[in-house]
């Protein structure tokens, strides 16, 4: 039994402490700085409205795990969770079609929702005045949490485990030695630990600092008002009883409570708040987690309270309070173990909506080694050193707050923290009128206006894209996309891998545990193979170059999988990984001329026939040092090079010079994209994840069960047993002139059978493409399908394996 030590009894402290006890931890301690449980966190006050569906599956299964643990969490014969519903109301037509196209989301993710006319919105809400409503979003099973009663609950039964909960009781320090944690410091001394969980809330960051370690989060006040009495509700003795209200638009959100409404703003500024200036319990009039009320922020959002309510206008306005709760650079939670400090694991910037969903799961992770869940979005380990600086993550978790109730389309890019990262090519790619977007805070060219003209040549095979779809697009992707094909494109795939070395004794050995498949090849061969976590879920396609005897350079898809991977290094073992990624950038010359373009460059070195696919050779391309793999994207080739950052734009250079001659472009990721698509290559994150195993997703291929171990394998032996709970299948849309952006869900008959992926567009059939992840029986059974795009149906129809097989 491990010693565990949580820091913080609020709703997220309380379920993790509940869920780890389920699974049989018994040495576990809960440190709370204010009162149990009444703490003056941000528990202490929230309002509880939980309204499922995110725009992620992992938000909506932590949310829908936690409606119903909290139902189950009744307190004294009061409910912990009331099923009142909600109702997302729509001001603009182009907000009623985004909450069409959440419907669709929702079908995807397993929820019963449904779009009302702005009667029927009425018929739900009577308060709601629906003149100037277009319609609204009707979610059953949403409602309002009572945080407090779940608590209370939680630590109950925790205690009935042996769980030991001390109140008033401040963490001061925590011991590390030889980077394991050891010890937590607290006002009523010294607590050992193998384990320490930061449940912190927005303290975070100060436990964060005991350590060494960034919690990017930030503080912010948010207004939350409660009105007077309304007449309307006279009569009503329930505290709540009516739908809850999310009204996007004027970003604010109502609730009944009693005869009154809550009513929560995020129209104000934002009202960012230092951790340095929050007051310790008692020392202050309020709790902690509140600031002074600031009535000048709610001018506004009450006149449209009164437009949207208008029984609040008699009632008016009984008191209200800024209360801080935490915000991220992207949105999402921080959670999972410091890849800096073995033992030290965070779960902070979560909601009421998701915490006991985050609880579950925190505790699947500790026990088991991996959560069901994929988590890959939410980890901690997720920011690169250039997210670290409290000047990045401040900024963009103020934008975060401010766009919260905005539209979220996927391409949507944020304004602040721009140009973090640049790869060396990038005044190049500048002066071609690149469009940038930001991945892993790399300035990442999506497309060139310089190929404008391309879009004329290639006018009659694009596809024009309408509506959502439209937005953040352009022809020119498309142009790029048919002219690599045809000619080349140099893509620079900066951005697109994490580079990492992997070498010293042991490496090899290292290696083959990793990995799935035999890594034991020659020196200058390249394999792919998978990673599988311990239940023997995929967190990882990678590419392996053997370059020496005991030295791998290593193309994994991000910073929780480079993590990962160190992690996995034994503490005694003498494997060294560095990770490259900064001091190294990436070309990939692409599509029908690519060969002689680099045969053209150097007609000893890269003569076609004398490289095999899986490839990788050490060499110079003029005087720039080149680590060259050759192999097929896109069912075209690809010759991918790597030199370090300072020879980069020299490389640009020289490859733009060869391939001028066969027309080469410079071209951009969402081309790169639209090419893998097309040919039906898988991306993590995107098609798979660690949820699913090779066979239920097609890299089984990349599996040698032969292999005496590797991490994972009696899970997968036994996954594979009990068959596929999805399978990732391919579908064509049968009107040529539709296409889908992912995530819709997938109908057989009238039932939903799974949802799509990625989407894109096969020119060579001229049709809309989409990998689904859909049931094993609807897989076998049927052929027609129907995706559900913006709440109308369209026909699609499943490939089959050797047409899958002819167009790879
Ligand atoms: P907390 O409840 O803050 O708990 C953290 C605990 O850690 C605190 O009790 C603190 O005292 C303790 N602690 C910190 N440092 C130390 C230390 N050094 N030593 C010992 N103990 C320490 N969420 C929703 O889902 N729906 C809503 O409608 C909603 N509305 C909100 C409205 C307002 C006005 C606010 C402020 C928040 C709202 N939230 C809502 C957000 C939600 O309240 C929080 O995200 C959630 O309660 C955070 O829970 P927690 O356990 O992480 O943090």
């Amino acid at each position: 039994q491990k010693k565990i030590v949580i820091i913080g009894a609020g709703v997220v402290g309380c379920s993790t402490a509940y869920y780890l006890n389920k699974m049989g931890q018994r040495n576990i301690t809960v440190i709370e700085q204010g009162p149990l449980f009444e703490t003056g966190g941000s528990t202490s006050h929230a309002p509880g409205l939980v309204f499922q569906l995110g725009f992620s599956k992992v938000l909506t299964t932590l949310a829908s795990q936690t409606v119903e643990a909290f139902k189950e969490l009744s307190h004294e014969g009061q409910p912990s969770f009331y099923s009142v519903g909600s109702l997302e109301v729509a001001n603009t037509q182009e907000r009623l079609d985004d909450l069409k196209r959440k419907a669709g989301v929702a079908k995807s993710w397993g929820m019963e929702t449904f779009v009302l006319s702005p009667e029927e919105c009425a018929q739900k809400n009577p308060l709601l005045n629906s003149d100037n409503i277009y319609g609204g979003l009707y979610v059953p099973s949403d409602g309002i949490a009572k945080p407090l009663r779940a608590v209370d609950q939680m630590a109950h039964f925790s205690k009935s485990c042996g769980t030991k909960f001390y109140g008033h009781t401040e963490v001061t320090d925590i011991e590390v030695v030889d980077d394991q944690v050891k010890s937590v410091e607290t006002s009523a001394g010294r607590f050992e630990a193998d384990l320490i969980i930061c449940c912190a809330g927005f303290w975070g960051p100060r436990i964060g600092e005991m350590v060494g370690v960034t919690i990017p989060l930030q503080p912010i006040a948010h207004q939350y008002v409660f009105s007077n009495d309304l007449q309307e509700l006279g009569a009503e003795t329930e505290e709540v009883s009516m739908p809850i209200i999310r009204h996007q638009d004027s970003a604010m959100y109502y609730r009944q409570v009693f005869n009154g409404i809550g009513i929560g703003s995020y129209q104000h500024r934002a009202l960012p708040v230092e951790v340095s200036e929050i007051t310790k319990y008692g020392e202050a009039k309020e709790m902690p987690s509140v600031k002074p009320f600031t009535p000048e922020d709610f001018e506004k959002p009450w006149e449209d309270a009164q437009e949207l309510i208008p029984a609040l206008k008699q009632a008016g306005v009984k008191r209200g309070i800024n209360g801080i709760f935490s915000f991220t650079p992207d949105g999402m939670p921080l959670l999972g173990e410091s890849q800096k400090v073995r033992g030290f694991w965070a779960a902070e910037a979560i909601w009421v909506t998701h915490s006991a969903g985050v609880g579950k799961e925190m505790a699947e992770w500790i026990v088991n080694g991996a959560p069901t869940l994929d988590l890959e979005l939410c980890d901690i380990n997720r920011f690169d050193t250039y997210a670290q600086s409290p000047a990045y993550y401040k900024k963009r978790s103020i934008e975060n707050y401010e766009k919260v109730y905005d539209i979220h389309h996927p391409f949507m890019q944020p304004e602040s923290s721009r140009d973090m990262r640049v790869s060396p090519y990038y005044m190049r790619q500048q002066s071609l009128g690149a469009y940038f977007n930001e991945k892993s805070g790399w300035e990442q060219p999506q497309w060139f206006e310089a190929n404008d003209s391309l879009v004329a040549t290639y006018e009659k095979n694009i596809l024009e894209r309408k509506g959502w779809a439209a937005q953040y697009w352009s022809p020119i992707i498309e142009a790029e996309h048919l002219h690599t094909r045809q000619y080349a494109g140099l893509y620079d795939v900066t951005a697109v891998k994490k580079r990492l070395e992997i070498s010293g004794e042991g490496a090899l050995e290292f290696l083959q545990h990793l990995t799935t498949s035999t890594i034991d090849i020659p020196i200058g061969q390249v394999t792919s193979t998978l990673m599988l976590h311990e239940l023997a879920g995929i967190k990882d396609e990678i590419k392996v170059i053997r370059t020496a005897a005991s030295t791998f350079f290593v193309l994994c898809t991000g910073a929780v999988e480079a993590s990962w991977i160190k992690k996995q290094v034994p503490v005694s073992s003498r494997v060294v990984i560095q990770d490259l990624t900064n001091g190294m950038c990436g070309l990939s010359v692409i599509g029908g001329k690519a060969s002689e373009i680099m045969n053209s460059l150097d007609s000893q070195a890269f003569v076609k026939s004398e490289w095999e696919i899986g490839q990788a050779k050490e060499g110079f391309i003029g005087n720039v040092p080149v680590l060259a793999v050759y192999d097929s994207y896109g069912g075209t080739e690809r010759w991918e090079l790597f030199t370090t950052s300072d020879q980069g734009l020299k490389l640009w250079d020289v490859l733009f010079e060869a391939g001028r001659p066969y027309q080469i472009i410079a071209a951009g990721d969402r081309a790169l994209e639209s090419l893998r698509i097309e040919s039906l290559s898988l991306r993590n994150g995107k098609d798979f994840w660690s949820e699913h195993n090779p066979y239920e997703v097609g890299l089984d291929h990349l599996v040698d069960l032969n292999k005496p171990t590797f991490i994972g394998k009696q899970a997968l032996l036994d996954r594979k047993a009990n068959g596929p709970n999805l399978l990732l299948t391919p579908l064509l849309l049968d009107d040529p002139s539709m296409v889908v952006m992912g995530y819709e869900p997938v109908f057989d008959e009238d039932k939903v059978a799974g949802f799509v992926t990625s989407a894109g567009y096969a020119y060579n059939f001229g049709k809309g493409i989409v990998y689904a992840l859909l049931s094993p029986e609807t897989v076998h059974k049927s052929s027609q399908l129907s995706i559900e795009y913006f709440g109308k149906r369209y026909t699609a129809t499943r490939m089959t394996q050797s047409a899958v097989r002819a167009h790879q």
